[in-house]
């Protein structure tokens, strides 16, 4: 089915925040753009500000399980619903924190059964999230920000401009507002893979994305095995070290798309200079022992030459890493056109010999706007949702 479908009605928003005469230095409201409450999302305090808050109310540290629990695997509807907690600690953490849920708003179901879903959140943000189905798995693209300051040129979420930076609770809030039942029908099923790819640059604000990946590692969280966890970025060298020194150990694709310097800048003009990001990548797969993949949307007669592949094949050799080649999606402006099947096949040929393991990937969901550099909401990586 194409085209866009209103699959519920503006879920209801837990409306039981309370006002908080101290509130939190960890995951406060004002850092995450929120105005007029004073209440956090708990969410937001991620796997160490839960275990923070056990020991500040001085509880023993398997509260802070017992509430993840609730949080993540329950998905409870506000602090009164965890029913196995004492009503004086329900109290308590009711004066300063709250379960702030997300509207479903609108969703697009692909042919290729992929669907769009555009999540609200309270603030009035609003960021998409795809989920994509396959025969051997399935993803969800989780958005990072609300715009994009890296202005990559064939990125509809780079043309947005800058957007906030999401916090951990919404990140999080993502994954789980795609599962609920809404009233027209069930929810999405569980995804098996989780990739942030979806609009924003994930690192350059890491901590919240650091800390859910925290959760979604987390046996009381969402339990997910790190390797089912990919983060794409643009190649934000701070974020990839704290992403390393995280111990965290999701994979990592760098969004390349140009082999040398100078092309890359007329195509991602903020992408920091490969010089800074190479030593980065490397200081990554040192400490996971991880191999990156280097992710490259193939743009006819830009990025698709003889010599490009044998500087990226140079490139993707030297560092050990993987070449996932992307088929662009035009995002309707006509300014990039996608490489031919012809020359896609000709720049594996000329890859070779050299990077490990080379990949072409469709991206899902283009007739739904849903593929890689083609989320309206904002957009998504030039990786985008391609399953990885
Ligand atoms: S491609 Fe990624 S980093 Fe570049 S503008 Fe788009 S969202 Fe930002």
């Amino acid at each position: 089915m194409n085209g866009p479908t209103q699959i519920g009605s503006r879920a209801k928003h837990s409306m039981n925040c309370r006002h908080t005469e101290n509130p939190p230095a960890y995951g406060d409201c004002a850092e995450q753009g929120w105005q007029g409450s004073a209440a956090a999302d708990i969410r937001d305090l991620g796997r160490t500000g839960l275990g923070e808050l056990a020991q500040r109310l001085g509880e023993r540290p398997f509260r802070a399980s017992q509430i993840a629990r609730w949080l993540y695997q329950h998905d409870v509807e506000d602090i009164d619903g965890m029913s196995d907690v004492s009503a004086v600690l329900r109290r308590r953490l009711a004066q300063e924190w709250c379960v702030r849920r997300a509207a479903i708003e609108v969703s697009s179901t692909s042919t290729d059964g992929s669907c769009k879903v555009l999540v609200q959140f309270a603030s009035g943000d609003a960021v998409e999230t795809v989920h994509l189905p396959a025969a051997r798995r399935t993803t969800v693209c989780l958005s990072s920000q609300t715009g994009c300051p890296m202005a990559c040129v064939f990125c509809v979420t780079g043309r947005r401009g800058r957007g906030r930076t999401l916090g951990t609770g919404e990140i999080l809030e993502q994954l789980l507002a795609i599962q609920r039942p809404q009233p027209a029908g069930a929810g999405l099923s569980r995804p098996t893979h989780v990739v942030f790819m979806g609009m924003g640059e994930p690192l350059l604000e890491p901590r919240p994305v650091i800390e859910a990946i925290r959760v979604l590692v987390w046996e009381h969280g969402f339990g997910y095995a790190s390797r089912r966890i990919t983060v794409s970025t643009c190649g934000i060298p701070d974020g990839i070290r704290a992403l390393a020194e995280s111990g965290l150990k999701p994979r990592l694709a760098l969004s390349l798309n140009a082999p040398w310097e100078s092309l890359r800048l007329s195509l991602m003009p903020k992408a920091p200079p490969l010089a800074e990001v190479v030593p980065a990548l490397k200081q990554y797969a040192a400490a996971t022992k991880a191999t990156i993949t280097l992710e490259y949307v193939l743009l006819e007669g830009i990025n698709d030459t003889p010599s490009c592949a044998r500087a990226l094949s140079s490139l993707a050799t030297n560092l050990a890493c993987k070449i996932n080649l992307i088929v662009f999606n035009d995002a309707g402006d006509g300014e990039f056109r996608a490489s031919s099947p012809h020359r896609t096949r000709q720049f594996m040929e000329w890859l070779q010999p050299g990077p490990r393991a080379v990949t072409l990937r469709q991206s899902m969901g283009r007739d739904i706007a849903a593929a890689c550099g083609q989320l309206a909401g904002g957009a998504c990586t030039p990786s985008g949702p391609a399953v990885p």
